[in-house]
């Protein structure tokens, strides 16, 4: 279907932080597929975890235990604050999977009412019925028929707007603690721990979306590290799975305790091919010393960005973002788009995102050397640009 405005380049393989179309021209990938790609295009590793599983074991159902969901869901426990673990295949599953939980909980905590999610605009959590009416993007919901009720959205970072909208029917707050397609536009730690604390004063679930701002992307596991805080319940995928379609939800076990046999599931949600990825991604981002080289990448990056902004000043508005997951605000006569073809021109791949907002997106096992070449194409992108629109 004419579902997407797709670029005319067909990559036929990957390697690190480089791919290679099938003219034979070499690409930087600083898209990493959307913060899918964390470790790169085909990680040694990964490989070989997908092909040892592959000759064993591909699909058995959910009808029994699967051994490496077992032990995925151990890894995750010990390295996070979840008690519970639900897998599933993409960002969508992973957030409807957490609105699920949420109501859930209510539901048999005596309070059926509360099934209302405070949500935020500019937010991204999917494109399924429920998560798209989450996010609540006209654009989106468009032609879809009756969006699905019980989600009230407020502005990020307005805490008065948020306790506002707090009532007797109010289940969870639900956010991304940095917004990734709405423009890399984080939530303040300041508004996360205060969250944190409504949600705790008023019996709610805190359901964060790090889908995208998860497994290393900002220089913790987590992103809700940075903040001191820890939510209820918590949707991942893209990254988790490092290119291998895979998503979960975590949560503690009181958030969790409605899920019950029966109430959620999923054909392919934990099979074996993507629980043998997955186990080594999380092995390999979990390490203190990988986190450590991927915060002081950050810094690399973020000067070198702050450096364009200078160079270029009347194409570059704002640097935004945290960790690798960064982007730049362009001025208003500018798109993302244009910043996008450019950048392709230089063998460079960006991704745009909303709020005028152009991603970089580097794999975190990209070397100072990898983002220095970024850098310099990303100059020559924005110089470019800039010549033809002045
Ligand atoms: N949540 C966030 C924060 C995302 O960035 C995305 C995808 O961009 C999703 C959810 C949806 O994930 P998927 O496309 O795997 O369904």
């Amino acid at each position: 279907m004419g579902t997407y405005a797709r670029q005319d380049i067909v990559f036929v393989r990957g390697e690190g932080c480089w791919l290679t179309a099938e003219t034979g021209e070499r690409y930087l990938d600083f898209g990493s597929g959307v913060a899918v790609n964390a470790l790169g295009h085909a990680h040694p590793q990964l490989v070989a975890a997908l092909k040892a599983q592959a000759e064993k074991l591909w699909h058995t159902s959910n009808l029994y235990r699967v051994e490496g969901q077992e032990t995925v869901a151990e890894k995750l426990v010990r390295l996070t604050f979840a008690e519970k673990v639900f897998f599933c295949n993409s960002g969508a599953e992973a957030c409807e999977g957490a609105i699920k939980v949420a109501r859930r909980y209510h539901y048999v905590s005596g309070e059926p009412q509360r099934q209302r999610i405070i949500a935020f605009s500019g937010a991204f959590h999917g494109r399924t019925l429920a998560t798209l009416a989450a996010a609540g993007n006209e654009k989106y919901l468009e032609g879809f028929g009756p969006t699905a009720d019980g989600f009230d959205h407020v502005d990020l970072n307005d805490l008065e707007a948020v306790e506002a909208a707090i009532g007797p029917e109010t289940a969870a707050i639900m956010l991304e603690p940095i917004q990734g397609e709405g423009g890399i536009r984080p939530a303040s730690v300041d508004f996360l721990k205060a969250v944190r604390e409504l949600c705790d004063k008023h019996g709610l679930l805190l359901v964060l979306d790090e889908v995208q701002t998860g497994m290393g992307r900002t220089g913790k596991l987590f992103a809700h590290e940075w903040a001191g805080i820890t939510p209820d319940v918590m949707a991942i995928a893209k990254g988790f799975g490092g290119g291998f379609p895979v998503g979960a939800v975590l949560a503690t076990a009181e958030a969790a305790k409605g899920m019950t046999p029966g109430t959620h599931g999923s054909t392919f949600g934990g099979n074996p091919l993507g629980m043998a990825v997955a186990s080594t991604v999380l092995d390999i981002i979990s390490e203190p010393d990988f986190l450590e080289a991927v915060r002081s990448k950050t810094l690399y990056l973020k000067q070198g960005l702050e450096g364009l902004k200078d160079q270029h000043p009347g194409t570059v508005e704002e640097v935004r973002g945290a960790g690798l997951l960064m982007g730049l605000k362009l001025k208003s006569h500018i798109t993302p788009a244009q910043i996008v073809k450019a950048a392709n021109e230089e063998k460079l791949l960006l991704v745009g995102a909303g709020d005028n907002c152009v991603r970089v997106l580097p794999p975190l096992i990209a070397t100072d050397k990898d983002i220095t070449e970024g850098l310099l194409a990303l100059s020559r992108a924005l110089a470019r640009v800039a010549r033809e629109t002045s």
